[in-house]
């Protein structure tokens, strides 16, 4: 038996708006398959109290929201939603004192449908499987919301970076590549850089993956160096992403950018280029945070010196920046501000602190930084929520460039990259707004009906090989 592809309802259903009854309650609102109902998926409220807000459990409520108003067949549903592929590795790593440490590694392939799969690896000390299972399955939506041809992977290893010197980085990312050289690959799975893992990392999976199959193999990996194959503009595609989504949003608000008080939570990769970005179109970059703390300058901090300033310093922090006053994470998220921008990790935004935002846009650079029970009193507080799978889907659509350019032997100059990328979200962006407005569902509801659609279409062409 083969499902049939679901059509969007034709008009809104009354009662359309987000069902805040089941995500207050923690409860997804579809069934699951065999058409039993999902078992809860938590009898408590979401708090910044807890330790362990399961993001894959938060990704579900969303997926099942969405799924619900695309009337799916719910005895398929799992089949597009469950991890395809989940991979656990135990790496033994000399450590620079000469003793042996075993460090835990997870790769999940959440699904292939349109696609290899594709997705960064993260360093962490709180690196867990739910994590890594939520993250891999919004990289699927994220792809599929953006449309470029790839499923959703992620992987990433329990290890604290910061304590651990360069060469055991080497020897922990090469044995990872080595212990994965069946699950990843340029036709199979593509992993990418996500927090505290950079181009050098890519590059050394690229080789370690290379010698073992004994040819240069640089598609394999995408966020290499450019001197390896990889494309202009990547390190800067995920920020650079934000800023159109941002714009695009602010046009729609009709709320002008330039003199736009923004906020950044997070000033790595995403945060920092997203920032310097904005500030480049005259918007007032008010505070940022990172890992050690943040500043704040109500008249707007000056982005290239604050960049200089984090380039040189020894932790490669903003904090103690000269002519700002010091700011908690917390009181960041609370600032005024016209947008804000969350670009650190998941979980940030909560019940506990959601009440309190002041901002109109928010634009999630980051992944799941926003649970489900905050995004509700969000939405009922009108702030415009810029999806994560929408908001950062800059990074993989120029890494999709960057596996194309790779497997065409030719590369792109800067221009005509940022260029494509340009079309892509803006024309995402008004895909996901379009679907918003037509079914008055928030955007984030929307952007998880355009891709589980997308999905789901996909898999109903392909037929079920069981
Ligand atoms: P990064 O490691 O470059 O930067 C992370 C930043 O967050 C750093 O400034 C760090 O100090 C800060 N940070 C960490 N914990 C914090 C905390 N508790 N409070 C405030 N700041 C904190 O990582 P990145 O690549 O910029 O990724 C950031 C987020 O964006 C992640 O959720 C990642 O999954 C997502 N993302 C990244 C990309 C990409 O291309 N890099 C693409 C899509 C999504």
């Amino acid at each position: 038996m083969s499902p049939k592809a679901p059509a969007f309802p034709k008009t809104a259903k009354k009662g359309n708006s987000v069902n805040r009854k089941s995500v207050k309650a923690g409860r997804p609102a579809a069934v699951s398959g065999n058409d039993r109902p999902s078992p809860p998926i938590s009898p408590r409220r979401l708090s910044s109290d807890d330790l362990h807000i399961s993001s894959f459990k938060n990704m579900m409520m969303q997926f099942d929201e969405a799924a619900r108003r695309l009337n799916i067949d719910s005895r398929y549903v799992d089949l597009i939603k469950l991890p395809r592929r989940s991979v656990t590795v135990q790496l033994p790593v000399q450590m620079d004192n000469g003793s042996f440490k075993i460090f835990t590694g997870y790769r999940v392939q959440h699904s292939i449908m349109r696609g290899p799969a594709k997705g960064g690896i993260r360093y962490h000390p709180d690196v867990t499987l739910d994590e890594m299972q939520a993250l891999a399955a919004w990289m699927t939506w994220k792809c599929a919301v953006v449309g470029i041809p790839f499923g959703g992977a992620k992987g990433g290893i329990v290890c604290d970076p910061a304590k651990m010197s360069r060469g055991e980085l080497e020897r922990l990312t090469r044995r990872y590549t080595a212990d994965l050289m069946d699950e990843i690959g340029p036709e199979k799975d593509v992993p990418a850089p996500d927090v505290n893992t950079d181009a050098q990392t890519m590059a050394w999976i690229m080789d370690t993956y290379s010698m073992h199959v004994r040819h240069t193999v640089t598609s394999v990996v995408t966020g290499k160096p450019i001197e390896l194959g990889g494309s202009c503009g990547r390190r800067e595609a995920t920020g650079r992403g934000v800023l159109f989504c941002v714009q695009e949003a602010a046009k729609h608000l009709k709320l002008p950018l330039r003199g736009a008080r923004v906020a950044v939570q997070g000033f790595g990769n995403v945060g920092s280029v997203a920032a310097d970005l904005l500030a480049k179109e005259g918007a007032k970059i008010i505070a940022v945070t990172d890992a050690h703390g943040g500043v704040h300058n109500p008249n707007g901090l000056e982005l290239p010196k604050l960049l200089d300033y984090v380039h040189r310093s020894l932790n490669k922090t903003v904090t103690r920046f000269p002519g700002s006053r010091p700011i908690t994470n917390e009181e960041l998220v609370k600032l005024g501000c016209d947008v804000l921008i969350p670009a650190a990790l998941e979980n940030q935004i909560t019940e506990e602190n959601a009440r309190e935002i002041r901002c109109k846009i928010l634009a999630e650079g980051a992944n799941g930084p926003t649970t489900p029970a905050a995004d509700a009193i969000l939405d009922k507080m009108g702030v415009f929520i810029i999806p994560d799978i929408l908001c950062n889907a800059g990074g993989v659509t120029v890494s999709y460039f960057e596996w194309v350019q790779d497997r065409m032997g030719l590369f792109w100059e800067e221009e005509e990259v940022n260029g494509r990328l340009d079309r892509i979200m803006r024309r995402s962006f008004a895909d996901v707004l379009k679907i918003s407005l037509e079914h008055k569902v928030n955007m984030r509801i929307a952007a998880f009906m355009l891709s589980i659609k997308r999905v789901w279409d996909a898999m109903v062409m392909r037929g079920i090989y069981a």
